[in-house]
């Protein structure tokens, strides 16, 4: 397609429309994005209804294609509203101005992560429904807020709800990641996030001392022990090339606290680690040897968890997951190459498999650069309309298990 026929392609310019609500944090205001949905579900002549799992300023609107046996366990294609903030000064075009430059790529925040999708799949059913398609299975098309702070006014409240009960969703589809090759990334599992505080006491005095027991040899054992374990992992990842940063547990220092003044050896020091427990870690064993360094270095220290996510099971790809079969059909028919992972961060993909709902991550966006969160964040306008095409037969093939 050529520069005319992006600027009237009717889907881009839906795509755009979305592009240009500034649905962005610290404060999204989400009121013009259902607006935006509202005219949307009209045209599809799909029912919308919005629900508000926590307060009034972070809505979840549900678009829904009634199936031919609604009885039947249904499928969710979820996408989230909210961007994250931008430096519009690194940026070469307006980060809400949706722009073409002359090889396709549109430009704005949100372009792949990931108001890309949630029209995608809007812009598939649009062509499923035009074309006569009847499916069978319900369709519900989600549209929630605040994921990028981790879903808990959006996706992880609405789960609990008596709506997202009645939806009675049997599998979901949700946020992947460009890549930057011509494989297609999948993911089907996300590690466990756990942010640890050490709050670590020890013998005051002065400085010009040597004093036992002090804060700072319990925090410098503490540190010894956590910095090997990342060792271990980096080890890991860098000894096998098959595996990607979401098959090993990464261990980040994140924050240091504590001390008085420069002469003073402080009562307390606290020191944070931002961990993300690989699928293969044993809960139960890291806390047990959390407790024991702990004892180890002195006692007197004190853990407190800010995140601890319990162990979520990845979503089967065998043959025991009827929907990891369709999803696969739809793409071996494509002839997509399709790389199956596990999600470095986090998404609300989380929240279903936590429910033991099977859910899998996929933005169909290959031969694109990794910019989510990034400065010019951009999708070209092929790709992006190739993305409809791939939805139709993947929605298609899920509807009809
Ligand atoms: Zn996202």
């Amino acid at each position: 397609m050529d520069a005319s026929g992006w600027e009237s392609n009717v889907e881009l310019q839906y795509f755009r429309e979305y592009l240009q609500i500034p649905s962005m944090h610290p404060n999204p205001n989400y009121e013009p994005c259902l607006k935006f949905l509202q005219r949307q579900a009209e045209q599809l002549e799909l029912p919308m209804t919005v629900h508000y799992p926590v307060n009034e300023q972070n809505p979840v609107a549900v678009l829904t294609w009634l199936g031919e046996n609604p009885q039947l366990p249904s499928i969710l294609l979820n996408s989230h509203m909210d961007v994250v903030p931008v430096f519009p000064e690194k940026w070469t075009h307006p980060p809400f101005g949706a722009d073409i430059d002359t090889e396709g790529r549109i430009f704005a925040r949100g372009a792949q992560d990931m108001k890309c999708v949630g029209m995608q799949y809007l812009a598939a059913i649009r062509e499923l429904k035009s074309s006569g398609v009847k499916l069978k299975r319900t369709i519900h098309i989600s549209f929630v807020a605040d994921e990028e702070l981790g879903g808990n006014l959006g996706m992880r409240p609405f789960v609990t709800t008596d709506h997202f009960r009645a939806l009675n969703v049997g599998f979901g589809l949700d946020e992947g990641l460009a890549s930057p090759t011509a494989e297609f990334s999948v993911f089907n599992a996300e590690r466990s996030v756990w942010q640890i505080h050490f709050k670590i006491s020890g013998t005051a005095g002065h400085g010009s001392l040597l004093l036992p027991k002090t804060a700072g040899e319990k925090l410098s054992y503490i540190l010894d022990k956590m910095m090997a374990l990342r060792k271990v992992q980096e080890a890991r990842l860098q000894s096998n090339p098959k595996l990607t940063i979401g098959d090993v547990t990464t261990i980040n220092l994140t924050r240091i606290g504590g001390g008085v003044q420069s002469n003073v050896v402080p009562p307390l020091l606290t020191i944070c680690f931002d961990v993300r427990l690989a699928l293969d870690v044993d809960h139960q064993q890291f806390k047990a040897d959390l407790h024991r360094w702990m004892m180890e270095a002195g006692g007197g220290i004190e853990l407190e968890y800010e995140h601890k996510e319990p162990y979520v099971p990845a979503t089967p790809v065998d043959d025991s997951n009827p929907f990891w079969l369709a999803f696969k059909r739809a793409t071996d028919v494509l002839e997509l190459v399709v790389k199956l992972q596990t999600f470095s961060g986090g998404t609300d993909s989380w929240f279903l498999r936590q429910l033991g709902i099977p859910a899998l991550g996929f933005s169909p966006m290959n031969n694109t650069p990794i910019l989510l969160h990034d400065h010019d964040e951009f999708l070209q306008a092929d790709t992006y309309l190739r993305g409809i095409e791939i939805y139709k037969k993947i929605i298609a093939s899920l509807a009809s298990v």
